[in-house]
């Protein structure tokens, strides 16, 4: 018999000779648009901070101000006594942030979808997920026991033609923002299938909140849903927001239902009340900061039109995810080292993340970046894009 570690060995071989190994890049400073990384400093396109609070004074300042008041560690559950004032008033705030009865945290995003999604269904009925749902989501379906199907990306037809199937509960899960392609799920007309369809619908806007709308307030606010339309809402705060969880928001019913019953609510440790008040300073500078936004939407259309003169494959994106399709993993890894030896980091994403021969660059802006920091990403991009068609580099 094969010891474990000639197991794993074996596994780790195949996945580097498939380019598919990956490797962690030690961080050594805050984020920001120039990080640290693997102790060489560079200019970074890769982070999901879109408006540049995660290092922000004030969200800092509130930290460290609870963090005096009530120490560090979450202590317990929330339904032992971990749930701290902090929480309570975070969850209200949320609530009236979103247009929602009740806001409930959760300590991760990925825990979130896994909590609700078992929560709400099981053995006997349908959920249905976009196709490029966040695997947080996918692994959320499976878990449940419920009948689990994807329909077509985006596609109307698709998620239709599958609501037509027997069950005793329906529900219909995606990505408010699609986290790798950067577009905007079809959310009214999804609404209204599940309407007609009598579906239940969860929005994962973990890439949304912060980001759009008009107060920040997500796809929700974009598309002016309520809580009727879209009954199931989830939102993260390690992105938009700069701190870290997650929440559900929704009806009195909804989150009274997930307290009782959602398993990764209930056994875990409240997240560290100093993280709960740091994001109330956070959803401060999030509703009021309209320049964040603003900016944000100026280096997208910036970035946009200057990856277009370049003739590099961008997505139909209008958010600060501005993926560069590249196809191939080893080129698109030999891309991504080019523009790191040029001084910039931006994320390579490869399968099974995305499917297959669809590895691509992810370059996220966000507002501390400037119009200087855009232009230096695009020549660089030329260069790299030219070096690698020179070399015939695989
Ligand atoms: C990042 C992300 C999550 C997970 O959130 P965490 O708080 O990082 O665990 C869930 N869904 C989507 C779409 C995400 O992009």
């Amino acid at each position: 018999m094969q010891s474990l570690n000639e197991v794993l060995g074996e596994q780790l071989a195949e996945r580097r000779r498939q380019h598919l190994y990956r490797q962690r890049k030690l961080l050594a400073s805050p984020q920001a648009a120039n990080l640290i990384l693997d102790g060489k400093a560079v200019l970074a396109f890769s982070s999901n901070d879109y408006l540049g609070l995660a290092n922000h004074p004030e969200v800092i300042a509130a930290f460290t101000a609870a963090a005096q008041k009530y120490g560090v560690g979450g202590g317990a559950s929330h339904l032992i006594c971990g749930h701290s004032i902090e929480h309570h008033q975070l969850e209200e705030e949320l609530a009236d942030f979103c247009g929602r009865s009740k806001a409930l945290l959760f300590s991760t995003g990925y825990m979130a979808n896994l909590g609700v999604i078992s929560a709400l269904v099981g053995s006997g009925d349908l959920v249905l997920e976009d196709k490029l749902n966040h695997a947080s989501l996918l692994d959320g379906g499976l878990l449940s026991g419920a009948r689990f199907q994807r329909y077509l990306h985006n596609d109307m037809a698709s998620l239709d033609k599958h609501l037509h199937k027997d069950a005793r509960r329906k529900m219909v899960i995606t990505d408010g923002v699609f986290s790798m392609d950067g577009d905007l799920a079809k959310l009214p007309e999804i609404a209204a299938i599940c309407s007609q369809k009598d579906a239940w619908l969860m929005v994962d806007d973990a890439h949304g909140f912060g980001v759009l709308g008009a107060s920040g307030g997500g796809i929700a606010e974009h598309f002016g849903l309520t809580e009727t339309e879209l009954p199931v809402l989830m939102g993260t705060l390690g992105k938009g927001f700069g701190t870290a969880g997650a929440f559900i928001a929704g009806s009195a019913e909804l989150v009274d239902y997930l307290v009782q019953f959602s398993r990764p609510y209930i056994y875990t440790t409240a997240m560290p009340p100093a993280v709960a008040a740091a994001t109330r300073a956070s959803l401060k500078l999030v509703k009021t900061e309209n320049w964040r936004r603003q900016k944000l939407q100026k280096l997208v259309a910036q970035f946009r039109q200057g990856a277009a003169n370049l003739g590099l494959e961008l997505m139909p994106s209008p958010t600060p995810i501005q993926p560069v399709m590249v196809g191939s993993e080893s080129r698109c890894m030999a891309i991504g080292e080019y523009l790191w030896q040029q001084g910039i980091h931006v994320g390579t994403i490869r399968p099974p993340t995305v499917p297959k021969n669809t590895a691509r660059l992810r370059v996220t802006l966000n507002a501390n970046h400037s119009e200087d920091d855009v232009a230096r990403l695009l020549s660089a991009l030329e260069s790299a894009f030219a070096a690698i068609a020179e070399d015939n580099l695989l």
